[in-house]
């Protein structure tokens, strides 16, 4: 059964470091069902973005919201396990001693039959049946990749938040399996939120994109929107690079 994918929401969220606010009063809706593409280049702040709605990471100031009810503000401050995220990072390496579907089931808290039922549904979204019983050494990245996919998903997060999760793969990969995300995390039904640093990426992945640069969101709209009415020069310049 497909999830209810959430709203998320944060309102002014800010991150200080050494007095400089590397993340600065952002504020983001992300729509239930979307994938929402945070883009902007390196040391922009959109790590530390993700990492304070995942919580593993404390605002300075400002809120996060979920479907309306706060999760981090001036009154609340659930820990990561109660908000109700998936995460999946680049480095978020496989469980090397597990075996696929162990990985795959890693998060799960059901009873045996419902554990193998959901494991099986989630390597066949990712074109990854009969893998169950290898171990991650003997998959390709592309096929690692998918199986980070599935364990981040295993426990229908209503919100998924993906940081860079492509880019420890070559070129000639990444396309398919930038498809082969799309299509798993739509059937899944999560609200997306992906950080990326590659404007390609996001051309190719977003309902909808926010442009960060400093710490602050300069511009958000429909990928057609930004890309073809960017904001100013700079982010002009951004996409002028992709071809
Ligand atoms: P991005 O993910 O867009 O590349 P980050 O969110 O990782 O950017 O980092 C934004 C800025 O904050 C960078 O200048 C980085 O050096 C700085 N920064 C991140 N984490 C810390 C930290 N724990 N201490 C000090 N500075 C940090
Ligand atoms: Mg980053």
């Amino acid at each position: 059964m497909p999830n209810t994918p959430a709203r998320l929401e944060t309102r002014s969220l800010t991150r200080r470091f050494g007095g400089r606010a590397v993340v600065d009063a952002v504020s983001l809706t992300i729509a239930p069902g979307q994938v929402t593409c945070l883009l902007g280049p390196s040391g922009c702040g959109k790590s530390t973005t993700l990492r304070m709605i995942a919580g593993v990471e404390t605002p300075d100031d400002g809120q996060i919201l979920i479907d309306g009810a706060e999760v981090f503000g001036p009154v609340t401050a659930l820990p990561p396990e109660a908000r109700g995220i998936g995460l999946m990072f680049q480095d978020f390496a496989l469980f090397p001693h597990l075996t696929v579907a162990q990985n795959v089931g890693f998060g799960l808290k059901a009873d045996r039959a419902a554990r193998s039922a959901r494991i099986g549904e989630l390597l066949e979204r990712v074109n990854l049946s009969g893998y169950g019983d290898k171990h991650p050494h003997q998959l390709s990245g592309g096929e690692q990749q998918r199986v980070a996919l599935a364990r981040a998903l295993a426990p229908r997060p209503r919100i998924m938040l993906m940081d860079e999760p492509f880019s420890g793969l070559d070129n000639r990969l990444r396309d398919g399996i930038r498809d082969t995300t799309l299509e798993v995390l739509k059937e899944e039904g999560a609200a997306v939120l992906l950080v990326t640093h590659e404007p390609d990426e996001a051309l190719r992945m977003a309902d909808e994109i926010a442009l960060m640069r400093g710490g602050r969101i300069v511009q958000r709209g429909s990928p057609y929107h930004v890309y073809n009415s960017p904001a100013d020069k700079a982010a002009a310049a951004f996409f002028s690079d992709i071809n």
